[in-house]
């Protein structure tokens, strides 16, 4: 059964006025009974538009089966009520209640970012203090005689969730404490560890982008990338999960074989090769002949480009805060491979939204400053504006650094730092790292710690994946081991 929630709509008011009227289903609610059509329409004129409201039907495989929403959101102090009730009868107990909750506590703290969802439920109920209970609410006391409810009064239990703690409920890839770096501590996150495929920055955008393909019931996807594309690689990757086909739209310049191509063979995607002047065009013409064949095409961005991908590392970035939090320490540092640079826009972003002090540092691989940074700001004010939230530019600005040092001679480019990088990741931490990216970003670390004099402090290095390039680096490493000798 699918389970999801959408706002109420004036269609909904007769099922509201039929639920809420059973008295079995009102037994804890506090309506002025009974419900009628005109006052029910009255309240829902009056709130429509409200944004410190959010009142949402919850379905069951499309179908309305009860109510739920949050109420006083006050985005001041960060917080806002909850409030669920079913209205189908024969659909309670099947854990719909509890999914729905789910959802719109993912609402309440990645949409709105609040800081704590509460709720006040009567002492007497016992079946929802045992979902609050289930989706992570804790209570928080007891209020002796706070409502009357059907002509008596009655106590109620105030019960709490903060987004530190729901955070720490949240999947999230590792972070290992790996040893010293110049007299720092050095950590690791493993977003290569994200399953599908040798995970990544990619995997980590192409589930919020397939999240999309699911909902909307799109049947093929069509990207954009070279044969050593990391994001070819994942999309193709989920999408033959899926069972849904995938078409890669491919520059002729790069399309020598790799392992993340060998990959993209193995999922059965369909390459589409041709001169990098004509991709654009490409695919257009592929979206419109599909179109015009009664499919449903969906086409994600190179690289997962765009405010989507910029939320997969605000997740990222949220990640990281709830394992500072956790291990109580703070981060001072952060490094990662920068690219088109989606996963330093959100990495800014959650930061500046949450109110954090770590130096985010870009490492660039490949864009040259000033415009790599600029690609940078303006996927940060594209997403901050998106989510209506107000940030001073002068702190974006400063937010925003990004060092073009190490990006050698582009793409795929090599010397011999970088493979020290590679051989030294490898065998002081076991960790892989490539010569595209990570070891790139790893090479530009380990300097900008030298050059600005960095110790005593705690550094995290994200590893963004990309370990089938890894693979297609160790023929280059070896050769350099018997020239060595
Ligand atoms: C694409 C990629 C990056 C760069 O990510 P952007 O979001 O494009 O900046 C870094 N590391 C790896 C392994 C990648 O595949």
């Amino acid at each position: 059964m699918k389970i999801s929630i959408r706002p109420f709509e004036k269609e909904d008011i007769a099922k509201k006025i039929e639920w809420i009227n059973d008295p079995e289903n009102n037994r804890f609610l506090h309506y002025d009974l009974p419900l009628e059509y005109e006052k029910t329409l009255n309240w829902f004129e009056k709130n429509r538009g409200r944004t410190d409201r959010a009142d949402m039907v919850i379905e069951a495989d499309g179908e309305p089966v009860g109510l739920i929403g949050l109420l006083s959101i006050d985005r001041k102090n960060g917080k806002a009520e909850y409030y669920v009730s079913m209205g189908e009868k024969a659909m309670k107990g099947q854990g719909i209640a509890k999914e729905a909750s789910r959802l719109i506590l993912e609402y309440a703290f990645r949409e709105l970012r609040l800081n704590k969802v509460y709720l006040f439920t009567e002492t007497g109920n016992i079946a929802a203090q045992k979902l609050f209970a289930r989706v992570g609410f804790e209570t928080e006391g007891l209020l002796k005689a706070d409502v009357v409810s059907h002509g008596a009064p009655a106590d109620r239990y105030a019960l709490g969730i903060t987004r530190a703690d729901w955070l720490r409920n949240q999947p999230q890839t590792p972070v290992a404490e790996a040893g010293e770096l110049q007299n720092n501590r050095l950590f690791f996150k493993r977003d290569d560890l994200i399953p599908y495929c040798f995970g990544g920055n990619k995997a980590r955008k192409a589930e919020l982008f397939f999240n999309r393909i699911d909902e909307g019931g799109f049947d093929c996807v069509v990207t954009y990338g070279s044969s050593h594309s990391n994001h070819c690689r994942i999309v193709s990757n989920m999408a033959a999960r899926r069972g849904i086909s995938c078409i890669v739209i491919a520059p002729s310049e790069v399309s020598e074989p790799t392992f993340n191509s060998r990959f993209m063979d193995l999922f059965g995607a369909k390459l589409i090769t041709v001169p990098v002047e004509m991709v654009h065009d490409t695919i257009k013409d592929t979206l419109a002949k599909l179109k015009a064949e009664g499919r449903k095409p969906y086409f994600i961005p190179g690289g997962g480009h765009g405010n989507i991908g910029t939320e997969a590392y605000v997740r990222c970035y949220d990640e990281i805060a709830a394992y500072e939090n956790e291990k109580r320490i703070r981060f001072d540092y952060i490094f990662f491979a920068s690219g088109t640079g989606t996963t330093q826009a959100g990495l800014i972003c959650g930061k500046l939204m949450s109110g954090g002090a770590e130096n985010i540092v870009g490492v660039s691989i490949a864009r040259k400053n000033p415009r790599g940074r600029n690609v940078v700001l303006d996927s940060v004010r594209e997403y901050l504006s998106a989510k209506s939230f107000a940030c001073d530019e002068a702190e974006i600005e400063k937010t925003t650094v990004f060092i073009d040092d190490y990006t050698g001679e582009g793409y795929g480019a090599s010397d011999s730092q970088i493979m020290a990088a590679i051989r030294c990741a490898m065998t002081e931490y076991g960790v892989p790292l490539d010569s595209t990216y990570t070891a790139k970003a790893f090479a530009g670390m380990e300097d900008y710690l030298k050059k600005n004099g960095i110790a005593g402090k705690n550094i995290l290095f994200i590893h963004t994946g990309g370990t089938p390039l890894f693979f297609d680096d160790m023929a280059r490493l070896n050769v350099t081991e018997r020239t060595d000798e």
